[in-house]
Parts: structure tokens; C-alpha cells; sequence
């Protein structure tokens, strides 16, 4: 999985836009998701200055949905994320 990749893959073009950060047909978490992508190189500003991006997740139900990285609670993607940014990965 290329979470990171700064390319987005084909298969977000369907994603709908998640109001909970969890799948929007199944309710199930990120945790289980089979595939995540990160909108890191297009981060957008809110209007109290934070930044935040989307975050495109496949669950395993087959639904292909997105939300804000400002509505998601602490992520398994978080630890690989920082560890990216130090370029350890
Ligand atoms: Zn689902």
C-alpha cells in the first residue's frame, strides 16, 4: 500500500464524501480499509488556519469513500506517516 504516494491512484475517482470518518454504507473504522491514500500534497486551509487534506480510504465492503484529516481520530496510518516524514520508510 502507498498511502503516500503523491500521485493519486485510479481507484479514488468513485469515493464519496464520508460525514463520519468511518465507511459510509457499513459504518466500519479506516482500521480495516484495504487500501488508504493520503491527499497530503493538496492540503487546504480552514478558516482557523488549519491545514488539512483528504484522506481516501477502500473498505472492505467495497465502498470507496473520503473524509477531512481534521475529522479523523488518531489513525494507524499515523505512526508509518511520521515515520515517512523523518524518511526512515
Ligand atoms: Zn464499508
Amino acid at each position: 500500500m502507498d498511502a503516500f504516494s503523491p500521485r493519486p491512484p485510479e481507484w479514488i475517482q468513485n469515493a464519496t464524501h464520508a460525514m463520519g470518518f468511518c465507511c459510509p454504507a457499513c459504518q466500519e473504522t479506516p482500521l480495516t480499509a484495504k487500501r488508504a491514500w493520503l491527499n497530503r500534497y493538496a492540503p487546504v486551509t480552514d478558516s482557523l488556519h488549519r491545514r488539512r487534506w483528504q484522506e481516501f480510504y477502500e473498505c472492505q465492503c467495497g465502498s470507496i469513500w473520503w473524509s477531512w484529516s481534521s475529522d479523523r481520530p488518531p489513525s494507524p496510518y499515523q505512526k508509518d506517516e511520521d515515520e515517512f516524514r523523518r524518511g526512515l520508510i
